[in-house]
């Protein structure tokens, strides 16, 4: 792997409105990975690495507000393929 110079990450990574999250580390405590960590500070929201998300979509499946979504795969996205 570290022969070849550099590392395929799957193109569907997951990310946060920061508008949209409440802060409450669901995401964080369901991710198989551990590529979220909540912020600290006065209003925390959560950060996503892109390097360890494997886009499995389960934070976006359990966020409570709807602020995680994965890229290529938002509810409009989805909706769109789907309608005919
Ligand atoms: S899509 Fe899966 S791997 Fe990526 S941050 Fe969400 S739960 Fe973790
Ligand atoms: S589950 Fe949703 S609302 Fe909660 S911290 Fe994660 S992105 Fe924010």
């Amino acid at each position: 792997m570290l022969s070849a110079g550099f590392v395929l990450t799957p193109a569907q990574i997951a990310s946060s409105d920061l508008e949209q999250c409440i802060g409450c580390g669901i995401c964080e405590s369901v991710c198989p990975q551990g590529a979220v960590k909540l912020s600290t500070g006065e209003s925390p929201h959560s950060v996503v690495d892109a390097n360890s998300c494997r886009g499995c979509g389960i934070c976006v499946a359990e966020c409570p507000s709807g602020a995680m979504s994965l890229g290529g795969f938002s509810d409009e996205e989805i909706l769109a393929e789907v309608m005919v």
